[in-house]
């Protein structure tokens, strides 16, 4: 089956994201463009999947817990996991890894955690607009350890790129790629070698609710459930892909 996607949006919890990517406007954006199966994906915390995991389960939508990593590097690691159990555990460990600076909110922007009605129930402290301490050599290994997949993200984009940061896409492990959904998946591919004849991925990483996808970009797969569509990302089983 075609599964209609967008496997990178930053919510309200992001500084950079706008206060109105709540969960569920963002569930209900994601309804109405289409999509079968989306994962929230915020800088170094996945803080906002519990609540938007409840809300879009109620609305029947597959919901993929997720983190954009930041890499010692300054590279972006799109993360993402079964459950926002499964997720939580992993930030556990990121968390360590940061350092100990309270976010600004008036230079940063507001970092909001909400319940699932969008109430915000936190003013989330630690400033999460900065690096870890983790290296994209172990990051494969390490998302596996939490049952999860991870993609290199925007490796069309000339900053936060793992492409940017090392002038290249190393082999690293990584069974797919990310672009911005503008970019041609042709020429990166002749560009970058370790994405060729690889599923490249066409996500929004969206900051605000309209521009969060509208269907088009697909991956078929056997059903749309998170452990299929993570067995996918990883490599573990194969899958069709088209913009
Ligand atoms: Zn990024
Ligand atoms: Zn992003």
């Amino acid at each position: 089956m075609k599964i209609y996607y967008d496997f990178h949006i930053h919510s309200c919890l992001s500084p950079c994201g706008d206060n109105d990517m709540t969960p569920n406007n963002i569930v209900n954006m994601a309804l109405l463009s289409g999509l079968s199966a989306i994962a929230i994906t915020d800088h170094n915390t996945c803080r906002n999947c519990v609540a938007a995991e409840k809300v879009a389960a109620a609305a029947g939508l597959t919901f993929l817990s997720g983190m954009e990593l930041c890499t010692v590097e300054e590279a972006h690691v799109v993360c993402l996991f079964p459950s926002a159990a499964a997720a939580l555990a992993f930030e556990e460990t990121v968390a360590k890894t940061l350092p100990p600076l309270p976010n600004r909110p008036d230079i940063f922007g507001e970092q909001l955690i909400c319940d699932e009605e969008d109430n915000v129930v936190e003013h989330y402290a630690p400033l999460l607009a900065t690096a870890t301490d983790i290296s994209v050599d172990n990051v494969v290994e390490l998302v596996k350890q939490f049952g999860g997949a991870a993609f290199p993200a925007h490796i069309d984009r000339p900053s936060f790129s793992i492409t940017a940061a090392l002038g290249t896409l190393p082999p690293l492990g990584f069974a797919v790629t990310e672009a911005t959904h503008k970019a041609d998946p042709a020429a990166l591919c002749e560009q970058y070698t370790e994405a060729h004849g690889k599923p490249m991925l066409l996500n929004s990483d969206a900051h605000y609710l309209e521009h969060i996808r509208v269907a088009g970009a697909w991956l078929d797969l056997p059903d749309n459930t998170p452990e299929t569509i993570l067995a996918a990302l990883r490599g573990d089983i194969p899958c069709e892909w088209a913009r």
